[in-house]
């Protein structure tokens, strides 16, 4: 065996890519071990960016086939999906090309194959090899779960990972979920010209989000002909290559539904298979996932985790953050601060989109965290009602005394961009009278965040 590397990867994805380039440029010395047959982790591959792509083009789509609300004659606007689908191949195939050459740059020793830990400092690969390290980063990500629903684990169904790579328009979906992916993916099904039923157990989908705000997406859904089931029990699921049943209970009523295909978007659980982590002393959470301390740490501080491995959510940006803090903390970078929970910034790219910052009222109700509120619907704004993007509300969340903000939650056309006018100021700790001395500019989306701002500031008073 050579000399130990000074940092191995397991998990060339958002966390474990990050890592090694910070160590690299750290001048360490990095391997990064990576079975996928292709490389560029999920987000690349088969999460964010071909999930967005496709929800962009049915965006386009949606608007053209509602060309008459603007006066405008499109006859017929529909999805070519072999089009589509060669799109989506291309900007991907960019995409993970671009992140190929940053592994192959030979800043890092790559390893294409799995790594599985034989004791805290070595891991054995598939083909034999061994290495041995002085610090480790698990960021083998996370896998699609198959809960014990009824029937489900003896059905066909699709994932994720199936959705995104159709070519052709599916006649029919039974969608399991009413979560980010479900959603997401739901509309897109639809819009692709799909029959959709959506079956959610809990009272509304996008349940870690506001009843509110649920309610704003969930009435969009069905006025585009999704048949939307909230607060249900599956009791069977049944079918094979003909098609699916699936029975359920809502309201106390037994409810059948056929399609052809069936959507698993139950969810997602760390992927931690053949890892070997109890020969490394690593351990894991109640719900699965590596445990880790605010710098990443496992439980044996030279071994790292980060991403949809450890959570505690399954969102790039964290992945990212978490991967480059592992890594500067591994190597002893001074000043260095842990990640800062409180930010939590969420985007859900249905239309409308959703997207929340910071604290919302639901925890700081659960806290006994006093706090102020004010909304502003978008059916009342200048700029959308010219857009016809009626759908939903702004809100702002500020602390009592000062105004300082705590957080926001936007339902409504850009959201997902909208919600990063408070990204800086909620960095900044910056308050709602610091938001109101900025400049915002006429006719636009935006401006309509100073009508909440407004409502605050005359709350606090002078
Ligand atoms: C459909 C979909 C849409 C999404 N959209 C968004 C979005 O819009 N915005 C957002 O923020 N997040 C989104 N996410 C979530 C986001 O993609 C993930 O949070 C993020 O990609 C996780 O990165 P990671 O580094 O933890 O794991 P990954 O990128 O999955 O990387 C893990 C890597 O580990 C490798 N690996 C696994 N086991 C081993 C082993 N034993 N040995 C060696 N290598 C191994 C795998 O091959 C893989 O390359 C989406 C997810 C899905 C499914």
């Amino acid at each position: 065996m050579k000399k130990p590397y000074d940092l191995i990867v397991i998990g060339g994805g958002s966390a474990g890519f990050n890592a090694a380039r910070v160590a690299a440029g750290l001048g360490k010395r990095v391997a990064i071990v990576d079975g996928a047959r292709e490389l560029g982790g999920l987000c690349i591959l088969r999460g964010c960016m071909p999930s967005k792509t496709l929800l962009y083009c049915t965006e386009v789509l949606h608007l053209a086939q509602k060309g008459s609300v603007f006066g405008l004659k499109i006859p017929s606007a529909r999805a070519d999906m072999k089009a589509v689908h060669r799109r989506k191949k291309r900007i991907i195939g960019e995409f993970a090309d671009y992140r190929l050459k940053a592994l192959e740059s030979g800043r890092y020793d790559l390893f294409r194959t799995h790594a599985r830990f034989l004791d805290e400092r070595t891991v054995e690969l598939s083909d034999g090899r061994r290495l041995r390290g002085k610090h480790f980063l698990i960021a083998t990500g996370s896998k699609v779960s198959v809960p014990p629903v009824p029937g489900l684990a003896e059905t066909p169904f699709w994932t994720s990972d199936d959705v995104l790579d159709l070519d052709f328009t599916p006649p029919s979906v039974i969608v399991l979920g009413g979560g980010i992916v479900a959603c997401e993916l739901a509309q897109f099904l639809r819009r692709i010209g799909s029959r959709v039923t959506l079956i959610q157990r809990s009272p509304n989908i996008l349940r870690d989000h506001s009843d509110e705000a649920s309610a704003v997406v969930q009435q969009a859904f069905r006025d585009e002909g999704i048949d939307l089931h909230t607060d249900t029990k599956i009791l069977g699921i049944a079918g094979g290559k003909a098609g699916v049943t699936v029975t359920f209970l809502s309201g106390g009523k037994r409810i059948v539904r056929r399609a052809k295909h069936l959507f698993n978007a139950l969810g997602r659980e760390p992927n931690l298979d053949g890892l070997g982590l109890e020969n490394a002393g690593v351990k894991v959470t109640d719900d699965g996932r590596v445990a880790v301390n605010r710098w990443q740490q496992t439980s044996r501080p030279h071994i790292y985790a980060g991403g949809d491995v450890c959570g505690p959510h399954d969102i790039v940006h964290l992945a990212v953050a978490q991967g480059e803090l592992a890594a500067r903390h591994a190597f002893g970078v001074k000043g260095i601060k842990p990640i800062d929970y409180s930010l939590l910034l969420n985007v859900v790219f249905t239309d409308p989109p959703l997207a929340t910052i910071g604290l919302q009222e639901r925890e700081l109700d659960e806290a006994g965290t006093p706090y102020l509120v004010a909304s502003y619907p978008f059916n009342d704004h200048g700029k959308s009602i010219l857009m016809d993007a009626n759908y939903g509300y702004v809100k702002v969340i500020a602390e009592p005394k000062r105004g300082r903000i705590l957080g926001a939650e936007i339902v409504g056309r850009e959201a997902g961009e909208l919600i990063h006018c408070f990204s800086g100021p909620l960095a900044m700790k910056a308050t709602v009278f610091d938001l109101l001395r900025a400049p915002w500019y006429h006719p636009t989306l935006a401006e309509i965040l100073t009508y909440p701002l407004e409502e605050l500031a005359e709350k606090i008073g002078p």
